[in-house]
């Protein structure tokens, strides 16, 4: 652990390994913060979907989610992943991650990749594999139909097939962005798994 202070609140988090002396505190943020974003790891399908998820997209874990990708506060990346690192790795080892693009101009509004710096704390390999369009609508694209939205994506390497991919994205709510580039990878012959951070309060 290189940073001694909940990335969240601030806390010490060496303080707080001293009183519970037995237990070894790695982590990027303290208990109370962790508790709070209370983890509720599901299996969610939406149609042909299936999507695990680990957080309700809710209290702390929105709070954060918001501090991070529209307040930019990049240096927030580890606090979402970094405990279940090691049991994401073990289950998804062979496959490759591929971020759902966000659109250049957002990325460069924004300075940084969020979705592909949330997950980059797994330690598998990443493949920019599919590219966003500029659009001037950009907000509503999850509510946009599958193919409307497919036509909006595009594949950035056509030359190998057949890998095991992991699409990665930070919230499932539709589902319709996700089926889009699902269906994209799968239709260039990779076989598809799909992982976000948070699902959206319904699919509790
Ligand atoms: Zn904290």
């Amino acid at each position: 652990m290189t940073d001694c202070y909940c990335l969240w609140c601030g806390r010490s988090l060496r303080r707080e390994s001293s009183f519970l002396h037995l237990i070894q505190v790695d982590d990027v943020l303290c208990q109370v913060c962790r508790h709070e974003m209370n983890c509720r790891p599901r299996n969610i399908k939406i149609d042909d979907l299936k999507v695990r998820s680990l957080y309700v997209y809710e209290g702390l874990t929105r709070e954060m989610v918001i501090q991070y990708k529209e307040l930019f506060d990049e240096a927030l990346f580890p606090a979402f992943l970094y405990p279940h690192a090691e049991k994401l790795r073990r289950r998804y080892r062979g496959y490759t991650l591929v971020p759902v693009p966000s659109s250049e101009e957002n990325n460069r509004k924004r300075g940084f990749r969020a979705v592909d710096m949330m997950f980059a704390v797994l330690d598998l390999p990443m493949a920019d594999m599919l590219g966003k369009k500029d659009s001037h609508d950009q907000k509503n694209t999850d509510f946009r139909r599958r193919h409307e939205i497919r036509e909006h994506l595009f594949l950035k390497e056509k030359e190998r097939t057949g890998r095991k991919v992991l699409l990665v994205d930070d919230i499932v709510t539709t589902g319709e962005t996700l089926k889009a580039c699902r269906d994209i990878l799968a239709d260039a012959g990779h076989e598809v798994c799909v992982l976000t951070l948070c699902y959206n309060k319904r699919f509790q």
